[in-house]
């Protein structure tokens, strides 16, 4: 299971799961350090 908080993604059940089997996940910098240095690649905004 896949936990997110992120509900205006498309992908989220909106409490607090990702509902996809995987995600992609990637750095925002060459040099990651922190947990807010990555980012999912798998978002999907919703609008
Ligand atoms: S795709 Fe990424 S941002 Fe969207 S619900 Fe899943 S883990 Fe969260």
């Amino acid at each position: 299971m896949i936990r997110c908080t992120v509900k205006n993604c498309k992908n989220n059940d909106k409490i607090n799961h990702c509902m996809l089997s995987e995600v992609r996940i990637g750095e925002m910098s060459h040099d990651t350090k922190f947990k807010s240095d990555t980012k999912c690649d798998s978002f999907e905004p919703e609008f």
